[in-house]
């Protein structure tokens, strides 16, 4: 039987497997203990992501605490995504590319307005899907943070400027994260297409989770 290449290097058992289509949201819970295995199938493809406590959805992902935790900007292997109770959430425990992001937030029909025009007000973007994702559980607009952007480029120039320029990840790269607590994982396959972070171009992941 041929070996799966995404399956490689997940421990346990497989206990669920999705296709997120382009432009997709995605919602699922990954209890304590679990490794949750992102694939970026087609390459250059952001991953917007929030995290929430299951037990009690107050407690959500932070990037403020994030990056204070751990004194640095990127997330990297090893990084722990805390909580704003300042717990660790879950814990980037392996990732084919250098660093994901967290800072250049999550993209809008506002935002892009803003950035390219008013003629993309129609398209959908990343807090339409985040919002969609989260509607079933009872959260809305308040209860969308601060996010982070797995497979997505946004460096920090000398003079302190952002960038979004283009993705560092390539065809069936993966990050994994292994949940610290019981959490439900709320994901925006990013639709934006005004700007390189997608290659101008989205494409669908897939989201395995092993116990
Ligand atoms: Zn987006």
């Amino acid at each position: 039987m041929p070996l799966d290449p995404h399956l490689a290097g997940l421990p346990g058992a497989i206990v669920h497997d999705d296709i997120v289509p382009a432009r997709a949201p995605w919602l699922h819970p990954v209890a304590a203990g679990q490794t949750l295995r992102i694939v970026d199938l087609e390459g250059n493809q952001a991953v917007d992501f929030l995290i929430y406590a299951a037990a009690d959805d107050a407690e959500r992902y932070s990037a403020q605490d994030t990056v204070a935790c751990q004194a640095n900007l990127f997330l990297r292997t090893g990084t722990r995504l805390m909580s704003n109770e300042g717990r660790p959430m879950m814990t980037i425990i392996a990732s084919a590319i250098p660093y994901h992001d967290t800072i250049g937030g999550a993209c809008s029909c506002e935002s892009n307005t803003l950035r390219y025009g008013h003629h993309t007000k129609s398209q959908h973007a990343c807090v339409e899907n985040f919002l969609e994702a989260n509607l079933g559980q009872g959260r809305g607009k308040r209860d969308i943070v601060s996010n982070i952007n797995f497979f997505m480029n946004v460096p920090v120039e000398a003079d302190g400027a952002l960038g979004i320029v283009d993705g560092l990840s390539a065809p069936g790269l993966t990050v994994d994260l292994r949940a610290e607590m019981d959490v439900i994982v709320v994901v925006s396959n990013c639709p934006q297409i005004n700007n390189p972070c997608n290659a101008f171009n989205p494409t669908p992941v897939r989201m395995i989770i092993s116990a």
